[in-house]
């Protein structure tokens, strides 16, 4: 092993499944109470305030859940990147991500420079770490 990604170590490897686990466990949780929410208002008996209230809730989770699966989606690829000995190596200019952040963002494939240009290029769209979109090349 080339020793030119001194930071690439077990512990990364590890510290990205464990992430994973947590992150689909969350997922699962959420998929579970967004389906007992449906089922609540599916039942009918609920008034007018519960069903807004349930609606709202609703929607507010599955936003979350997108997020999640963007972060897992995100993790997935960083794991992937271990296997090719490419983890830590941003993909917009191929520098090596700081380990601060990687600590921070153990899923993340940008630097931090191009992180802060992707968001000022499209604000909305890359405020996670997950945005980079689909340029499999
Ligand atoms: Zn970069």
């Amino acid at each position: 092993m080339a020793d030119q990604l001194p930071k690439l170590s077990g512990d990364q490897a590890k510290k990205l499944q464990a992430e994973h686990q947590r992150t689909l466990s969350d997922l699962q949780g959420l998929r579970e109470y967004l389906a007992t929410g449906i089922g609540r208002v599916a039942e009918g008996s609920a008034d007018s305030v519960d069903v807004a209230a349930d609606i709202y809730e609703r929607e507010k989770t599955l936003s979350i859940i997108q997020t999640l699966e963007e972060k897992l989606a995100a993790i997935e690829r960083a794991l992937q990147a271990t296997e090719k000995g490419v983890y830590g190596i941003c993909e917009v200019c191929g520098q090596p991500i700081g380990p601060g952040r990687l600590e921070a963002m153990p899923h993340t494939r940008t630097c931090i420079k191009c992180q802060a240009r992707l968001e000022r290029l499209t604000p909305s769209r890359f405020s996670a770490s997950s945005s980079l979109g689909d340029e499999d090349s």
